[in-house]
Parts: structure tokens; sequence; C-alpha cells
């Protein structure tokens, strides 16, 4: 068979595909994850989040003594929370010795808090927030009240005595009380779900946050070093209030931010996030944003960013400045209805993912993306490498200016598609593994790889 009846017996394929399946709009939704979205509960975060508050601080150089005060005591209760949840949870404190430097102004043992819900691969996806807090006078409200932009790496003042923990009241029941109880209440339902996912699942809290990313940076230097496959990163950094310092209320939308360039696993996590979140959760709408985070601030996605990993970071739309890094970030601040949303959005997308098989390669041995434009050469030609796990491909697309996906085509067990007559230099294309239940994977784009800069000699030529 000539390539162009193939092309036409694939598009036939897909076009069959595509009836079946909307005459069964919603046999596209697993009743499971169905189940396992419906069963956060706002009663467990309002429990969680003042059972924070109780600590009084979790400054990451609070004291580590008091069994009821301070970073130790939320440490230990979270990891024996989350350990009470099931038995399939492996939870442990994922510990580092940190010595003076940066904002970190004294030696410190640093601990993540960390939940593995294995699956059958061993690749991971990670739900996060940061449990430790902070408090300075004024706040995030003056910080970002001052005319120029912070340098967020500015170093603190040196406190009177540099050894004594730092015991100063710092609530942070948003920041990030929320994206920690947003994620022990995913480590809760997930692993009391009954499911199998296929992907490693790891609930994760994270120390050193406000003093740099310390414990996100220390855990991925420490994947990198040991090779632990990170497919993705859902990171939740104040997550819990509707109510902006501006007086607008918005509790119906949530940012995801994601690093570029346009079409990087992060954009594609995103989008990923706005199509699966928005399918379980309609009522809840994802903003993706094409930037690595907020002006002048930073979130532990970036630590994964910088070191190659794929990662999001979910913010509130509206934030309230004059509660964060202050005294006043309480309870009082909290909508228990948005959190449980944001928390929602993440079980969707994050079960859907660990369904899913793994998002396949685009790229070449030698690491070019496999598009052409044979056989005509004005036709889309597409190839991929097949998918471990994979049943089914769906094929993406959009106007090569524009952000969100266009058209969507569901392709069989293959791992290549013509689209006849379809100029590949006026779209994006993009590929995603389905498994046999239509749990669908990220988007994998066909990226033009970067042109080195090549300079052009001048002079005499001798
Ligand atoms: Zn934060």
């Amino acid at each position: 068979m000539n390539l162009h009846v193939r092309a036409i017996a694939i598009l036939l394929v897909v076009f069959s595909g595509v009836s079946t399946a909307a005459s069964a709009q919603g046999a596209d939704l697993d009743p499971r994850i169905v189940k396992l979205v419906a069963a956060i509960s706002e009663q467990r975060l309002e429990a969680i989040l003042k059972k924070l508050e109780s600590f009084e601080t979790r400054n990451t150089l609070s004291s580590t003594d008091s069994p009821t005060r301070g970073i130790g005591a939320a440490r230990e209760w979270i990891l024996q929370e989350m350990r009470s949840y099931s038995p399939k949870l492996q939870v442990s404190f994922d510990t580092h010795q940190v010595p003076k430097q940066g904002r970190i102004t004294r030696d410190v043992e640093l601990r993540n808090v960390m939940a593995i819900l294995p699956g059958r691969s061993p690749r991971r996806i990670y739900v996060s927030g940061h449990y430790d807090t902070v408090a300075r006078a004024g706040g995030q409200g003056a910080a970002n009240a001052s005319a120029a932009p912070r340098d967020p790496d500015a170093a603190a003042p040196p406190p009177a005595d540099p050894n004594a923990p730092l015991d100063n009241l710092a609530p942070g029941v948003n920041d990030d009380g929320s994206g920690t109880a947003l994620t022990i209440e995913l480590a809760r339902v997930f692993s009391q779900s009954g499911m199998d996912f296929e992907a490693t699942l790891v609930f994760m809290c994270h120390a050193g946050e406000e003093q740099g990313l310390i414990g996100a940076r220390l855990h991925a230097q420490k994947a990198v070093a040991e090779g632990i496959p990170i497919q993705a990163v859902f990171n939740n950094d104040i997550v819990g209030n509707d109510k902006g310092g501006s007086g607008i209320i918005d509790g119906a939308t949530i940012r995801v931010y994601a690093e570029g360039p346009e079409d990087s696993p992060s954009r594609e996590l995103a989008r990923f996030i706005e199509r699966w979140g928005g399918r379980y959760v309609p009522s809840h709408h994802v903003r993706p944003m094409a930037r690595p985070d907020r002006f002048g601030r930073g979130g532990d996605h970036s630590a994964y960013n910088q070191l190659g990993f794929t990662a999001v970071g979910f913010r509130e739309s509206r934030e309230n400045f004059t509660r964060q890094h202050d005294v006043r970030d309480t309870f009082e601040g909290i909508s228990l209805p948005y959190l449980a949303q944001n928390a929602r959005v993440n079980a969707a997308s994050a079960a859907t993912l660990a369904l899913a098989p793994p998002p396949p390669s685009v790229l070449s041995e030698r690491g070019q993306p496999l598009i052409s434009r044979a056989p005509s050469g004005y036709d889309a030609n597409l190839r991929w490498n097949a998918s471990p796990g994979a049943a089914a491909y769906r094929i993406f697309w959009r106007e090569a200016w524009g952000p969100d996906w266009q058209h969507e085509m569901l392709v069989g067990n293959v791992t290549s598609a013509v689209l006849p007559n379809m100029q590949i230099d006026d779209y994006v294309f993009g590929v995603a593994a389905l498994d046999a239940q239509g749990h669908e994977s990220s988007v994998t784009a066909y990226v033009t790889p970067p042109r080195a800069n090549t300079p052009v000699r001048t002079g005499s030529g001798q």
C-alpha cells in the first residue's frame, strides 16, 4: 500500500474513533477518578490547617525540641499523620544537613516529609507544598508596596544571636499551610482509593522554601545524582485564599505557572492540567501562565525546573499580600471550598497522569524531531517512539500562533500518521499516549531544536 493510501486508511480509522468517542462523551471520565476526587474533604483540610497553625511557627530555623511548637513538632506530626492513612504509603523524612549559607543563617538539619505510593513503574509524579513558614515586619504587603521589585535572594538582616532558634510567630496557614494540607489530603485519598497506579506517586512536604527553595533543591539534586525518574511535579504554594487584597474575590479559578520555552514539558503539563482538571472539575477554571512564576517571587517548582525536571506551580488567582510572610496569615484567611476545588483539580489531573502511559518521545536517536513533509513534500508526517503500555495515541495540533491545542485526533496503536496536505510549518503538532481505558498522558510537542549562531568572519580572509 502506498503512503497516500495508508494515510487515508489511518484517517478513516481516526474518524470512526472520533464518532465513537463523541457518542459516549462521559466515557472519557474514569468513574474511579470521579470517586477519588469526590473523597476530598473540606473537614479534613480544615483539621490539617488548624493543626499546622497550632505549631505557631514552622520556620526552618525554629525550635526542634518542643513537642508542640516549632518545625520539629510540625514535621513529626505530618509524618505520623500520613503514616496513619494506609500501609501502602511509605512515609519518611528526606533529611539533609545544611551548613550556614545565604538565608540559612546557621547550620541546620532540614527534613522534607515524603510519602511514596508505589506504582507499577518507578517513574514518579509529585504533588507538593512547603510546610515551613516565615514572618517579617510588614510581611509581603510591605515588600510589594515598595517601588522596585525586590531581589528575592537578598540576605535578611542577621539576628542578634545567629545560633538561637528563630521562634517568632509565623503561622503560615495559607503560605504554605494550604499547599501542605492539599498534599497531605491527596496522600490520604490516593492511598485509600483502592486503585493501583502505573506511575509512583510522591506526596512531598518541602522545608526551607522561604530560605531559597532549599529543601526542593536538595531533593532535586539527589534525584539527579541517583537517577530518580521524576516525570512531573505539581507544586502548590498559596492556594487557599479567594479574597484578593485588591478587594476582588475569585473562588472559581486557579493559576498554573509553567516555565518555557513554549512547548516545554512544563508548558505541556500546564495544558494537561487545564484539559483533565477541567473535565473532572468543570466548575473550576484552570488558568495556565506562560511564565516561571510571579514577578520577583519564587516557588519550589522552579528548583525542579532548574535541574531539568518538568514542574508547575499552582497559585491562587487573587492574593492578599498583607496576609503573607506575616503574623496575619491565619486560618481566618482561608476559604475551604476554594482550597478543596484546587485539591480536586490536582487530584484529577495527577490521577489521570499516573494511570496513563508515559508521554511518547518524538525525537530520533540523534535528537531530531520525527516530523517531515513526506510523502508528497506537502504533508504532515508524524512519527514517534512507542510508549510502554500504550494502546493508542492522540495527535494534537494548533496554529503556530496560539497557546492552546485546537484540534485532536485519536489514532490506533501505531507510531506514525500522515495528515495529507497539512503544512508542518503552519502548525504546532504533538502526540499523547493512551492506555486501553483511555487514560491520556501529557502531550509531547514537535519542537524545532534551537540553532547555534554561526558568526561570520570578516576581513581579508587570508
Ligand atoms: Zn510559599
